[in-house]
């Protein structure tokens, strides 16, 4: 089984990866979708505000009307498309947001740290969370009747909240559920680079030892991609591969190694 990310930034190539999964049937699919969230955001006249932690991870501010574009972008348009396109390859792919089934169950964070001008602020109107549980019974009926899933984030609260989590470790949590032989993260660089400007100075191997060290070397959302393999490895999960979905034939690549191979 494995547990497959395609990021939803912009030099994404989601239709690469569709077109290599869809003749697989041993897969759950997990995507993410910020730049679909910030052009709706614009357009309602709600331009994206991102929050830093002091650690220096970027996520968005996600307050109410947010969630709903955040929702309205994510399972309601972005999932449907890319299950439609699924479809059209041949896949049976059956769309889930965290709320469908309670498949995606957390907490929302009371209040985030956010580094601002160099002063660390409480946000306490963010709907953002984590990830606690996955039903991963869900997912095996679904895969059992040949259905493939293909997640989308909000998660839900037990009290039937949406919440922003972050793709990665959502699919980082379900591979460790349906405990997967590989997690393959997709994005738009080939892997973890040294420099992030050069795709040249691609780091090919991250032993989960020296994980941590390698954490200087990510930025941003990268950081994100590191969390979530540690969290897949801690997990059980064998390798996990950030690689690009820019080439085609990408998962076939990522499980030959191409990319940033974390075990
Ligand atoms: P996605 O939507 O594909 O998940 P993100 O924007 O969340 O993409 O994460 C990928 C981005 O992380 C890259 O485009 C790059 O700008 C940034 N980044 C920061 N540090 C690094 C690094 N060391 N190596 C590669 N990318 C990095």
């Amino acid at each position: 089984m494995l547990v497959v990310k395609v990021g939803g930034a912009n030099g994404n190539d989601v239709d690469n990866v569709l077109i290599d999964l869809a003749p697989r049937k041993d897969y759950v699919l997990v995507h993410g979708g910020s730049k679909e969230v910030d052009s709706l955001a614009e357009a309602l006249g709600r331009p994206p505000k991102f929050l830093t932690s002091p650690s220096g991870v970027v996520s968005r501010y996600t307050d109410e009307r947010t969630m709903e574009i955040f929702t309205m972008a994510l399972p309601g348009k972005l999932n449907t498309e890319i299950v439609a396109r699924l479809q059209s390859l041949g896949a049976k792919a059956i769309g889930l947001s965290g709320a469908d089934g309670g498949l995606l169950v957390g907490r929302r964070k009371e209040a985030v740290r956010s580094v601002d001008n160099g002063r660390v602020l409480l946000v306490k109107d963010d709907h953002s969370g984590t990830v606690d549980t996955v039903n991963a019974e869900l997912l095996h009926v679904l895969l059992g009747a040949g259905y493939v899933p293909v997640i989308s984030p909000p998660a839900m609260t037990a009290q039937g909240e949406l919440i922003n989590a972050d793709a990665d470790r959502v699919a980082a949590m379900v591979a460790v559920a349906v405990k997967a032989e590989a997690l393959l993260l997709f994005t738009n660089v080939p892997g973890l680079l040294r420099e992030p400007s050069d795709p040249g100075t691609l780091i090919p191997e991250v032993p989960r030892e020296k994980l941590d060290q390698f954490m200087d070397f990510a930025y941003g959302r990268m950081k994100k991609k590191l969390f979530a393999a540690k969290e897949a490895l801690d997990g059980g999960v064998p390798k996990v591969v950030i690689a690009s979905s820019q080439l085609t034939d990408p998962v076939e690549r990522a499980l030959s190694g191409q990319g940033t191979v974390l075990t």
